[in-house]
């Protein structure tokens, strides 16, 4: 059972989550209970980071920003003990949850049972795990990327075999779009690894891509449900395999990445080995490229234009001049938009479905939408657009697609 941020905010949402645990241990189940920091509490940590040290130490980041999670580790397993429920907890480092050495975005490598096993053995019933947070072979500290308490659910889930693995949040279930942006969204009751892997790396923030990822791999039933709701075995939805879905719309849901921005290189020489010039020094500086596209050549020049996420912008600008300084490449002028969102359309469906490409471009114009640029793959199609266009393209997509109705 996972608990996000806003459930466990304060002493009473602790208790409210303490309660839905004992009443699974009342059913004769062991738990493990991953936790979040309370809400906003993270974004705080962060805050004080870069106050402190704008180009930080990145151990020393994670070192802060994983406190949050130990504080309601402990709270919790306090609030259960309160309840007469044996319950003790583990910091990462404690179990230990193994990482890599990749600082504030750090990956699983192991989760030894031993230790958590052992006390199950003698007669504990909850262990209450931190969630995001872990340790590197070099003995340090890491974390595993925002949101990613998600992760360290489905990992647990797998590294223990466990019957199910419920992330409890601020939502009924993961919708055909984000709620607090469409009224209308839907509650799916389930949906296909795949779809939700699309939805949560387009933006989707309800799970850590990474957790659905690992649900799939080792066939974790995951669920998202409610924790401000009395829930049953069928309440939420369920994330599974594809041949377990009855329902199948072509487009399933649609997702948003609100903080995108657009850069062109404007008349870059166009000759074998310039993609690589201009997009390896990017990736070493650490910017997170997404769409790119080329346009055509005249006179042997073109536009090279990509999209990363708005607060790279300055890393993207400074690593580009420093490959135009070095002589690498060479461009006349660099163009920044910062104020695009991107918009993304997801289903299975489309794999055996022509023309939802032209459906979305249509609901998009009949909005008086602009496209600034569009990719695709075989279960999705995005477009960057003006941020200030962002919600209204959600509700025209939600309704062009009927996905206010189940199929
Ligand atoms: P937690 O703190 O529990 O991890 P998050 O804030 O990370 O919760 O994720 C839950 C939020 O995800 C919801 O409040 C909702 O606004 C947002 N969200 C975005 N897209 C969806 C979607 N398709 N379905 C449900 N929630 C979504
Ligand atoms: N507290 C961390 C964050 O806000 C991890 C999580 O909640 O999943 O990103
Ligand atoms: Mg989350």
């Amino acid at each position: 059972m996972k608990f996000g941020g806003t459930s466990v905010g304060d002493l009473a949402r602790i208790k409210n989550a303490a309660q839905k645990v004992a009443r699974e241990v009342e059913r004769g189940y062991d738990v493990i209970v991953i936790v979040s920091a309370m809400s906003g509490k993270t974004n705080e940590l962060v805050g004080w980071v870069n106050e402190t040290s704008p180009l930080f130490d990145a151990r020393e980041y994670d070192a802060v920003v994983s406190s949050g999670e130990n504080v309601t580790a402990g709270l919790m397993a306090m609030t259960l003990q309160e309840m007469d429920v044996p319950a003790r907890s583990w910091q990462g480092w404690q179990v230990p949850l193994r990482t890599t050495s990749a600082h504030s975005a750090a990956r699983i490598d192991d989760i030894p049972r031993d230790n958590i096993d052992a006390k199950f053995a003698e007669g504990m019933k909850v262990a209450v795990v931190a969630g995001f947070q872990g340790i590197s072979p070099e003995g340090r500290i890491t974390t595993l990327g925002r949101g990613g308490s998600d992760t360290t659910a489905v990992a647990f889930a797998a590294a223990f075999d466990a019957e199910r693995c419920d992330i409890y949040t601020d939502v009924d279930g993961v919708y055909t779009t984000d709620p607090r942006i469409e009224g209308k969204a839907r509650k799916l009751n389930k949906i296909a690894y795949e779809e939700m892997l699309e939805l949560a790396s387009l933006g989707a923030k309800v799970l850590q891509t990474r957790s659905v990822e690992l649900a799939m791999r080792y066939n974790v039933r995951l669920r998202v449900l409610s924790s401000f709701e009395e829930n049953t075995d069928n309440s939420g939805t369920l994330v599974c395999a594809e041949e377990e879905i009855m329902e199948k719309n072509v487009v399933s849901g649609i997702a948003y990445v609100r903080d995108e921005a657009k850069m062109t290189l404007v008349s870059v020489a166009d000759r074998p080995g310039i993609a690589a010039a201009i997009f390896g020094p990017l990736a070493e500086a650490g910017v997170n490229v997404d769409m790119i596209i080329q346009n055509i050549s005249e006179e042997g020049r073109t536009d090279m234009t990509f999209s990363c996420p708005v607060d790279q912008v300055a890393r993207a600008e400074k690593a580009v001049n420093e490959a135009k300084e070095s002589g690498s490449i060479n461009f006349h002028n660099l163009v920044a938009d910062t104020d695009v969102a991107k918009v993304s359309v997801v289903g299975i469906g489309m794999r055996s479905h022509a023309g939802v490409a032209s459906q979305m471009f249509d609901a998009l114009s009949s909005e008086g939408i602009n496209i600034k640029v569009i990719t695709t793959s075989e279960i999705k199609i995005s477009v960057l657009i003006d941020r200030k266009y962002m919600e209204l393209a959600v509700q025209a997509l939600h309704d062009a697609f009927g996905l206010d109705k189940a199929a």
